[in-house]
């Protein structure tokens, strides 16, 4: 079966982007009957998402219920009041809380778009009221991407820093089987069978096939949306709107350098993805300076923000850093490229890893959520530079631990040395000096954050205090899970860098995902969701999934709304 690309002059629907967004306001309008058109500007459908965790942050979900997890939309109200004001987005903020759970459930039973709970997985600010420890995330179930045949092309593939021998999806449970392969013969043969099968799919595809993750959540949506034939037209950017601010009558698309006007009788979804990649944007919107490093997927040019406001469409939030942010370090590719590894949670929680601004003094608790670090980072360097920032840890550190693209076990750290990606020395001092830190300081740094080691309290910045950095911290550490000496030389460095995975400042919707014009009311059969809404959470990040929930939830109610059904 392959996607059909002819093109139709009049549709019900059409969606701009194939993201996680976008493909899932086409599925749920083609489940409820229209008759869909989804474009998309490259060659390949997933946008970020593909290269995302594909958590959702869906609070209520009934995945998780049936694992035993209690929640309610009621709690998790008090925890994103207690987060962004209990004021802030209360409209939005209802819907999303009581409709999240019925969206997935509707995914689950009506397309091969299916989910499990994580379980356990601490909302980032995990010492807040009405905060959760378990069962608010859920992620995709692994795909079979075989099931798509040649059409597993079209998949964005993820970072490449997140794939094994070039080419091999691993999930997080995978990551410990395979470190202790040689450990216990269950471990040996699961590692095993994730060789051969993988060493299968080489023979006919360019990467492996056994997709987990957000390219789980992608291959899903496409497959569920080949099923349905719901037309894909690649290589195909939104360039205008049809209409006017009192009314959206379709739009004009950019074909191979061909325009075609396309008219939708129920109105457009912007879902290009947000502005990540436009300068002028991110000029105008994010701190200084401005972060150059971004993950969003190089597409997200803001042409959806831009042809809504060319509309009279307004924007939000005023008050945030305008980015959902994570430390990334810059990793040489052997083809000569470089890559971005985003630090989330593998490290900096680690028992020996410490963070130091260019003072050699640490600033922030390591092992805060990867957005919070960065604004740790944002607000230290108004006053002292503290971008990029150092993550410093010691031999046995790394060799237990990993530290960026260097995972756990590596044998062979000096090919990192070698390409400039680690800073090593055999004292701490001279190590201080080779990445211009203060060396008597770091010293200092270091002297204390070992006799925290002993204590298991870290009176600075309270690292290993909460659930969160417990649960990415080494629970068989003692006395503190997230502190640990650093005494073994010789001692590392790595510099990391704020960079967006996505933007928050977006298309002011209402509820139902329909673009607000500068009066408030919203511009008919204009929809937006993604990164091309303005974050329902006002630019903050209260757990895992923050942006990929409200994607699909918002993409599901725009489809509903479309449709003329009231959720
Ligand atoms: C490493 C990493 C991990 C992440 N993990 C998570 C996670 O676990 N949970 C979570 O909630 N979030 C996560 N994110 C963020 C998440 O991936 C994004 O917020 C999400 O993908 C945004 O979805 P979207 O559909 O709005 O945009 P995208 O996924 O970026 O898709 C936008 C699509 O629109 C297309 N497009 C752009 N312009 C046009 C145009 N003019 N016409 C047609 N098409 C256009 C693009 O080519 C692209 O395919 C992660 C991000 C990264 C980088």
């Amino acid at each position: 079966m392959s996607v059909k690309t002819d093109i139709p002059s009049e549709v019900d629907l059409l969606v701009a982007g194939a993201g996680p967004a976008g493909m899932a306001a086409a599925l749920v309008a083609s489940l409820e009957g229209l008759d869909v058109l989804l474009c998309e500007k490259s060659d390949q459908v997933g946008g970020t998402g593909a290269t995302s965790a594909g958590t959702l942050w869906i609070p209520g979900n009934s995945q998780s219920r049936a694992a035993g997890f209690s929640d309610s939309a009621e709690q998790a109200d008090r925890y994103l009041s207690a987060l962004i004001g209990d004021g802030t987005n209360r409209d939005l903020r209802n819907a999303y809380l009581r409709t999240g759970p019925a969206a997935i459930d509707y995914l689950c039973a009506r397309s091969d778009v299916q989910f499990l709970p994580c379980g356990k997985h601490p909302d980032y600010r995990s010492n807040m009221p009405g905060a959760a420890l378990a069962g608010r995330a859920i992620v995709p179930e692994p795909f079979d991407g075989r099931l798509l045949d040649s059409d597993f092309r079209r998949i964005r593939p993820p970072v490449a820093e997140f794939m094994l021998l070039g080419g091999m999806m691993v999930g997080k449970a995978d990551i410990s089987r395979l470190i202790g392969r040689y450990e216990s013969l269950g471990n040996f043969v699961y590692s095993a069978k994730l060789l051969f099968r993988y060493l299968a799919d080489r023979l006919k595809y360019e990467r492996g096939t056994r997709l987990m993750m957000g390219n789980a959540l992608i291959a899903r949506l496409f497959y569920s949306l080949r099923k349905r034939k719901v037309p894909i037209l690649f290589d195909s950017s939104i360039v205008e709107l049809m209409g006017n601010r009192d009314g959206v009558k379709g739009a004009q698309m950019e074909i191979n350098g061909r325009q075609v006007a396309v008219k939708a009788r129920k109105g457009v979804v912007l879902a290009t993805g947000g502005y990540a990649h436009n300068k002028r944007l991110r000029e105008a919107f994010m701190p200084r300076p401005v972060p150059t490093h971004s993950m969003s997927c190089e597409g997200n040019t803001g042409d959806g923000i831009e042809l809504g406001k060319k509309l009279g469409a307004s924007l939000a939030p005023e008050q945030s850093t305008s980015g959902l942010w994570t430390p990334v370090s810059i990793a040489q590719r052997s083809d000569g490229t470089k890559g971005l590894f985003p630090h989330l949670v593998l490290d900096r929680a680690k028992p020996g890893v410490i963070a130091v601004n260019s003072t050699g003094r640490r600033f922030v608790n390591e092992a805060a959520s990867y957005h919070d670090f960065v604004l740790a980072m944002f607000e230290c360097n108004k006053t002292i530079q503290s971008i990029p920032a150092w993550l410093i840890c010691d031999s046995d550190c790394l060799r237990r631990y990993g530290l960026g693209v260097v995972y756990p076990g590596h044998r062979n750290p000096a090919k990192f040395l070698d390409n400039g990606y680690l800073v090593s020395s055999q004292v701490l001092e001279a190590l201080a000096g080779k990445i211009g830190v203060d060396g008597g300081q770091l010293c200092s740094t270091v002297t204390r954050y070992n006799a925290f080691a002993k204590t298991g309290i870290d009176i600075d910045f309270g690292k290993g205090e909460t659930e969160l950095n417990r649960f990415n911290g080494d629970a068989s550490h003692k006395p503190n899970p997230c502190i640990g000496p650093l005494v073994t030389s010789p001692f590392y460095a790595l510099a990391v860098w704020p960079a967006d995975i996505a933007v928050s400042t977006g298309l002011a919707t209402d509820a139902d995902a329909r673009v607000l014009g500068n009066d408030g009311t919203p511009i008919p059969g204009l929809y937006a969701c993604g990164n091309d809404m303005a974050s329902v959470m006002a630019g903050s990040y209260p757990g895992p999934g923050t942006t990929l929930g409200p994607a699909i939830v918002f993409a599901y109610r725009a489809a509903m709304h479309a449709k003329g059904l009231a959720l």
